[in-house]
């Protein structure tokens, strides 16, 4: 079976990964692009493990989360009780770089940059009914039997395909990154903390830097007024002394949205593609990593067992949504 698996986040890596094992002749696609800087779960330690990357070389470790939710109060999630130990500062980057290399490590073929532009029932679709695909890339063209929508929120795949995506909301991230010569900044936890506006989210990452984005309503809102509201912030304005900003701020969706059928014949959406959290849920990446496994055996499968995975996404998102609600009400 040949399978393109679009997108080389850590859904498409672990997607990669795991079809490669399987058996599967698989070509990963991606154009490079990461994300922006997050905590990784300790949730996912198995996932890493059944990957083959228990160690995360270069990482900052996360030992919890302090949280100032509507509240004055900071509430303090210390993973010192997790069952699974601490969890992880990343840079994206390199966290990227590694599950890729890992991919082709595998025996995927790593086609990158590559961006999958349009595609088209291929002319090999065989009288066997399996499906085939000719997909046009940026770096020319690719024939497969299956597609593994892994573009994140894009979900490039399913929109060529005409899939609807069901957005609840329409938040965004404000993103920018900071830098400063602090050897003493040892903090290993991600701040949380409302503002009139939305909220703010912080950590460090590797390298003397720190993140920081804004979470909210779409907004206009400069440079220079996003490190001022960034500076007036109550938990993280403190433990900024001495960074200045080498990054200005961007926007990134934060939408809680999902597709109206995450599969169809001869193609499958995982990770953020499927359906993506809220960044307050501090779960899409153990989510992306989660599904991505699970690619190897949906890859093929039949309707029915794709549609019990449906319903099984179905559920769990509107379990999400009632709580997202609670959260925000
Ligand atoms: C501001 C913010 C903060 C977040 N914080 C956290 C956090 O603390 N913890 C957490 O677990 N999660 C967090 N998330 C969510 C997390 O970043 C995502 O859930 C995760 O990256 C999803 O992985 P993915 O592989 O599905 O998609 P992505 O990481 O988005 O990867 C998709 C890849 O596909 C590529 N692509 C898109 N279109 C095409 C195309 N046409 N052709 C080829 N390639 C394409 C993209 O460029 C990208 O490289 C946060 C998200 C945001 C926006």
């Amino acid at each position: 079976m040949r399978v393109a698996v679009v997108g080389s986040g850590p859904a498409g890596c672990a997607a990669a990964i795991a079809l490669r094992r399987a058996g599967a002749d698989v070509t990963l696609l991606g154009d490079g692009r990461d994300g922006v800087g997050e905590q990784l779960h300790p949730a996912a330690r198995p996932l890493l493990a059944r990957l083959g990357l228990g160690c995360l070389t270069g990482q900052l470790e996360c030992v919890g989360v302090r949280a100032a939710w509507r509240s004055a109060v900071v509430h303090e999630q210390p993973f010192l009780s997790h069952p699974l130990g601490s969890g992880w500062l990343l840079d994206r980057a390199s966290f990227g770089a590694m599950l890729r290399a890992a991919a082709a490590e595998a025996g995927a073929s790593v086609r990158s940059p590559a961006r999958l532009l349009g595609l088209t029932r291929g002319p090999s679709a065989s009288s066997s009914g399996r499906s085939a695909w000719r997909l046009a890339l940026s770096d020319g063209a690719l024939d497969c039997d299956w597609i593994v929508d892994a573009t994140g929120r894009r979900a490039d795949v399913a929109r060529l395909l005409g899939v609807a995506r069901r957005r609840h909301d329409r938040q965004v991230a404000l993103v920018g990154w900071l830098a400063a010569e602090r050897p003493d900044d040892v903090d290993a936890t991600l701040t949380v903390e409302t503002t009139a506006h939305g909220w703010w989210y912080g950590c460090r990452l590797p390298g003397g830097r720190r993140v920081a984005g804004f979470v909210g309503p779409a907004r206009r809102l400069d440079a220079h007024a996003w490190e001022a509201e960034l500076r007036a912030t109550r938990l993280l304005a403190p433990l900024l002394d001495g960074y200045r900003v080498v990054h200005a701020p961007v926007a990134r969706a934060a939408d809680s949205s999902i597709l109206e059928r995450c599969h169809g014949p001869g193609w499958l959406a995982i990770g953020d593609a499927a359906v993506s959290w809220d960044p307050l849920a501090s779960r899409g990446l153990v989510a992306a990593l989660a599904s991505g496994l699970e690619a190897a055996s949906l890859v093929g499968a039949s309707e029915a067992r794709l549609a019990a995975r449906q319903e099984v996404i179905e559920t769990r998102f509107a379990e999400y949504r009632a709580e997202r609600v609670r959260l925000y009400a």
